[in-house]
C-alpha cells in the first residue's frame, strides 16, 4: 500500500462494529474481564488502549517497523528510551539535537550515570573511533535541529551493526513520509508526535518505533512501567492529523522551497540552511536516503537587530516554539529551544543572536513572502 493511503486507512481491523469512519476514542481507564484468567486484550489504559493501538499500527506501517509505543510527548518517548541503559553504559550522539534532548542527556541521563560523546556525525564519519567497551548506541538527528546537518543513516547503520550497537534515529524533522530510518538500518526511531505527525499544533505526542519484537518488548515494559502514554483522546487527534500527512509535507515543502529560494536572495539574509538547496553539505546524501527535504529552514540575517525586528513585524508568520504544523512559525532558537545549550556550545554551531528558525506552513507562498518581505525592510 502506497504511504499516503496507510495515513487515511491505517490498519482497518480495528474499526469497531458500528461501521464508524472515525476511530472511536476509547475513555475507558480500565476493561472489563469476560472470566477469571481471561481477558479482551484490554486490560488497563496506561498498558493497552484500542484507540493508542490504531494510531501505533499506523506509525507501524508509515515507519515501516515491527510496533510502535506511544508517548504523551516526544520528552516522554526520549525519556523511556534512556530506560533501556544502565549505569556506566556510553552512547555516541550527534553534537546537534533538539535542545530539550540535549538538556536530557545532560541534566538527567549524565546524572544517571550514562556517558556520552557528542560527535558532528555528519561530519565526523568515523565514528567507530569513539566505540568503547561500555558503548550501547549511537543517537542521531538527521536533519538536525536547528542547523539542519544530514547525517548518512546507512553508513552509521553499518557501524553499529558491525559493533552490535543501537542505531536510534530522531525522525521528527521529515516526517516517516518523507524518511523511513529502520529501512536504512535504524534499530528505534523516534518522533515527537507534536510536530508534523499531529501537524495541527494543537497536541503533543511522543512515539518510538522498534525495529525488532525483542526491542519493542523491551519499550512496551519500561512504557508501561514508568506510565508517560498518550491518552485516548490524543490518540485520536493524532490519527486524524496523519490523514493529512501527505498533502500537508506535500505543500509545506513547495513552500518551503519557495521561500528558501526567496530568503537566498535576500540582501539582509547571510546565509540559508535548507537541505532542499543544491549548495547544502547534506543536498547528496538526503537525495538518496530522503523522499523530500521537508519545511524546515534556518538563516542568518545580517545583525541581532535584524533578527528582532523579523520576530515582531511578522504578522501572519507566528512568532512561537515547535514546528511541523499547517501554521507557519517562526522561532529563535537562542532564546528559546536551545537557550539551556551553553553559549560556547551553541555559538559554535552558528546559533546566535543573528540566527532564525522557520517552519513552512500551508498557507500561501506569496502571502508568507509577503510577510518577511514587511518585516525585514
Ligand atoms: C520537539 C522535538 C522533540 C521533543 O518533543 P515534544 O513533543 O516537544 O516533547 C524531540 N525531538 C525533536 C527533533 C523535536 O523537534
Amino acid at each position: 500500500m502506497d504511504i499516503t493511503t496507510v495515513c487515511i486507512h491505517g490498519n482497518r481491523k480495528n474499526l469497531d462494529y458500528t461501521g464508524a469512519i472515525s476511530v472511536p476514542i476509547y475513555q475507558s481507564a480500565t476493561f472489563a474481564h469476560p472470566a477469571v484468567g481471561e481477558s479482551t486484550g484490554y486490560d488497563y489504559s496506561r498498558l493497552q488502549n484500542p484507540t493508542r493501538e490504531h494510531l501505533e499500527n499506523i506509525i507501524t506501517d508509515l515507519e515501516q517497523g515491527k510496533g510502535t509505543v506511544a508517548f504523551s510527548t516526544g520528552m516522554a518517548a526520549i525519556s523511556a528510551l534512556m530506560e533501556l541503559f544502565s549505569i556506566g553504559d556510553h552512547l555516541i550522539i550527534s553534537d546537534d539535537l533538539y535542545g530539550g534532548t540535549h538538556r536530557l542527556f545532560s541534566l538527567i541521563s549524565k546524572k544517571n550515570g550514562i556517558e556520552f560523546d557528542v560527535v558532528n556525525t555528519s561530519k565526523d564519519t568515523d565514528l567507530t573511533k569513539y566505540i568503547r567497551k561500555t558503548t550501547k548506541a549511537i543517537f542521531i538527528e538527521t536533519p538536525s535541529n536547528p542547523t539542519m546537518q544530514v547525517t548518512d543513516i546507512k553508513a552509521v547503520a553499518e557501524i553499529t551493526k558491525k559493533h552490535n550497537l543501537l542505531l536510534i534515529v530522531d525522525n521528527t524533522f521529515l516526517s516517516p513520509y518523507l524518511q523511513n530510518p529502520i529501512l536504512l538500518g535504524a534499530d528505534i526511531v523516534v518522533h515527537s508526535g507534536t510536530k508534523f505527525l499531529s501537524g495541527h499544533n494543537d497536541t503533543l505526542a511522543g512515539f518510538l518505533v522498534a525495529s525488532t519484537e525483542d526491542i519493542l518488548e523491551k519499550l512496551r515494559v519500561i512504557s508501561k512501567t514508568t506510565g508517560a502514554s498518550l491518552s485516548p483522546f490524543d490518540s485520536w487527534l493524532l490519527i486524524r492529523g496523519i490523514k493529512t500527512l501527505s498533502i500537508r509535507m506535500e505543500k509545506q515543502q513547495e513552500n518551503a522551497k519557495i521561500i528558501a529560494d526567496w530568503l537566498c536572495r535576500q540582501p539582509k539574509v547571510k546565509k540559508v540552511y535548507y537541505i532542499g538547496l543544491p549548495e547544502h553539505p547534506g543536498y547528496e546524501i538526503s537525495k538518496n536516503q530522503s523522499r523530500g527535504f521537508g519545511s524546515m529552514i534556518s538563516f542568518e540575517v545580517e545583525n541581532e537587530e535584524t533578527a528582532k525586528q523579523l520576530l515582531e513585524k511578522v504578522n501572519l508568520i507566528l512568532y512561537a516554539e515547535s514546528l511541523g504544523g499547517v501554521e507557519t512559525l517562526i522561532t529563535y532558537p537562542m532564546l528559546q529551544t536551545h537557550s539551556d545549550v551553553p553559549k560556547e556550545e551553541r555559538e559554535s554551531k552558528g546559533i546566535n543572536e543573528c540566527f532564525l528558525r522557520l517552519s513552512v506552513g500551508i498557507e500561501s507562498a506569496d502571502d508568507l513572502i509577503k510577510d518577511l518581505e514587511q518585516a525585514l525592510s
